[in-house]
């Protein structure tokens, strides 16, 4: 990867709805949208790394910032082999990643954030709520268990708020998480496709 990737990131405490958004935006030509919480869950359960995994997830805890980092490039590039994204054409629509400072720091090497979609919902209990419901449709051990949400929440304010600090304030995009999905899509949609304007050429031009 030489040239930097541009990326805007979707941001936000757990349950938020991070993943339901960045699944609608990533069928949009135009998106590709990858969330390191599937790209882990994709990994074979019985090999070494998927158990790592699931040792961290399975507690509400972050997998460490080396191994997170590692896989995601990897990722990245078995996109851009695989021509599923094309980062000439497709701006990288990060979910869940970055997670910490040190994240942040490392992924500074390879993207350029051109927004930061912070997600908002304030009421910490309709996000427990919704998670709990999410773990019976998706069989999530991470969510069945109501003191590993809260440890993921306490996660989140120790060390994933922090990575806001790290971009510049006029990258950062504050979206109402609450309410209808379709206003939810129609706010980030508001906010994101300004940003991207101008960095993607039209590839028929
Ligand atoms: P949610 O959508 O509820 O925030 P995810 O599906 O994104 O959760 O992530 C599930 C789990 O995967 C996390 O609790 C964590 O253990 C691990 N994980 C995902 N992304 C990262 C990351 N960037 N750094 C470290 N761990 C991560």
């Amino acid at each position: 990867m030489k040239e930097k990737l541009k990326a805007i990131l979707l941001f936000g405490q757990p349950g938020v709805g991070k993943g339901t958004q960045g699944a609608i935006l990533g069928k949009v030509p135009g998106f590709c949208h990858l969330a390191t919480g599937d790209m882990f869950r994709g990994l074979d359960r019985d090999s070494e790394l998927g158990r790592e995994f699931l040792k961290y997830s399975n507690q509400g805890l972050l997998v460490p910032d080396e191994l997170t980092c590692r896989l995601w490039r990897q990722y990245v590039q078995g996109l851009i082999d695989t021509n599923k994204y094309l980062p000439g054409a497709d701006v990288l629509l990060l979910d869940g990643i970055p997670r910490s400072p040190a994240q942040a720091e490392t992924l500074d090497e390879h993207i350029e954030v051109l927004a930061v979609i912070h997600l908002i919902c304030d009421d910490e209990e309709e996000l427990v709520q919704r998670m709990k419901r999410r773990a019976e449709i998706q069989n999530r051990p991470d969510d069945a268990d109501e003191s590993v949400i809260r440890r993921r929440f306490e996660v989140f304010h120790a060390e994933t708020a922090r990575v806001l600090a790290h971009y510049d304030p006029s990258l950062i995009h504050h979206v109402t998480a609450t309410g209808a999905p379709s206003r939810i899509l129609l706010n980030i949609l508001e906010e994101s496709v300004p940003a991207m304007e101008g960095h993607f050429g039209n590839p028929l031009a």
